[in-house]
């Protein structure tokens, strides 16, 4: 038999990384040493005193029930409190904080809550993959806005189509940005809520790296603007800032009547993260962090010495403020893909094209700081030797 996949797959792209995936796997068949700068996954393991904490909870028979749908309270209570030390916005643990299982779930589930078929999802252009397969599902239109380096990555509201506008329900916005890492201040998200005010729209932030910055620099949460919590949703991630992709853990806060929509969702589909996780990720976010100190400090290393190099080569890269990304342009001459092609071939380095993650991030590479500082340098050394 064979089966026809339903519409909503058809429309949607391969995912990104599978397919940078099989083309690594390719070029190391062929017995070449691999750097991979592909996907942002953390090199580093998780904390020790993180991983104490899920021993000991996964041997507490209670945890092995069905987590409650909205998350365990204490964990709430803790996120909130965190968000409450780290950028002064106060919220309330019950109605305005849901667990998730990564952020990634819960983003990719908020558009079944809020869009019916034909409503608009303004995403930006180069992004994260899932806010434009998640409005897909949904049935929704994304219309993309493009993150331009003359507006320094962020999108220009003004510029966005009126017949698309008037269709629009959400806006997503993703700061500090994957994959361009560019931050955005307070005045930006100030017009954010003001243009959401103005237009109906729903604000969906996604504050996956507002924990990985350098130079003393503290990223703001959009939640800090006033009237933000009127208008919107955060979506926060234990993932880059505990080294914890795999443990799939994050939470949403923000708009109570959101965060409930979200819930409904979830509450149809999954059963909530492992109890024993959220345990785990209460100590995260409570103990010392003095981890994520040193995380910070072992990227802005990473980072010196990859932009120092590229710059080296001839290229005209921005040390970023935060995220484990730098975003490179291509060599004059070449595309995104031709030149991701090249460094992977012919120097066994792997990269993301720009124009993977939307079409205005043609022209540009990224390069994650998955690898030690030897590494890099060894990276750019192999790349200069390919005189692009
Ligand atoms: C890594 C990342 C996330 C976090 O994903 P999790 O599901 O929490 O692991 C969210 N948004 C962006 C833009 C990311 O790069």
């Amino acid at each position: 038999m064979s089966f026809q996949r339903a519409q909503r797959l058809l429309k949607l792209p391969p995912y990104l990384f599978k397919e940078i995936d099989r083309l690594r796997d390719e070029v190391r068949q062929r017995g070449v040493d691999i750097i991979d700068l592909g996907v942002g996954d953390p090199d580093q393991p998780t904390p020790n005193h993180v991983i104490e904490r899920l021993c000991s909870a996964a041997k507490d028979p209670a945890t092995h029930k069905y987590p409650a749908y909205s998350g365990l309270s204490t964990f709430r209570e803790k996120a909130a409190a965190w968000y409450g030390k780290r950028f002064g916005v106060k919220l309330e643990a019950s109605k305005e904080v849901i667990t998730l299982i990564g952020s990634k779930e819960g983003l990719a589930h908020f558009p079944l809550a809020y869009i019916n078929p034909g409503d608009v999802v303004l995403y930006p252009s180069p992004a994260y993959p899932v806010y434009f397969s998640s409005t897909i599902m949904a049935g929704g239109e994304p219309v993309a806005m493009p993150l331009l380096r003359q507006n320094g990555f962020l999108p220009d509201l003004g510029a966005i189509p009126r017949d698309k506008l008037a269709k629009a329900k959400v806006i997503i916005v993703n700061y500090p940005n994957n994959p361009t890492a560019a931050v955005a201040g307070l005045d930006f998200y100030k017009d954010v809520v003001e243009f959401a005010n103005a237009h109906g729209l729903i604000v969906v932030s996604d504050a996956a790296y507002t924990e990985m910055a350098y130079d003393g620099y503290n990223p703001p949460s959009f939640l800090e603007v006033d009237g933000a919590k009127e208008v919107g949703i955060e979506f926060h991630s234990l993932s880059k800032t505990y080294n914890m992709t795999g443990w799939r853990l994050g939470f949403a806060v923000g708009n109570a009547e959101l965060v409930a929509g979200l819930g409904q969702v979830k509450s149809q589909i999954d059963s909530g993260a492992f109890d024993a996780v959220q345990l785990a990720g209460i100590e995260a976010l409570t103990a010392d962090q003095a981890c994520v100190a040193s995380m910070r400090a072992l990227y802005q290393e990473r980072r010196d010495v990859l932009v120092e190099g590229l710059r080296g080569l001839g290229l005209e890269v921005e040390p970023p403020k935060a995220t484990f990304y730098v975003w490179c342009p291509c060599p004059k001459g070449l595309s995104s893909a031709d030149f991701t092609k090249r460094i992977l071939n012919e120097a066994g380095i792997v990269t993301t094209p720009g124009n993977g993650f939307g079409e205005a991030g043609e022209g540009f590479v990224r390069f994650a700081l998955t690898v030690d500082k030897a590494r890099l340098a060894e990276a750019v050394e192999r790349m200069g030797k390919l005189g692009l």
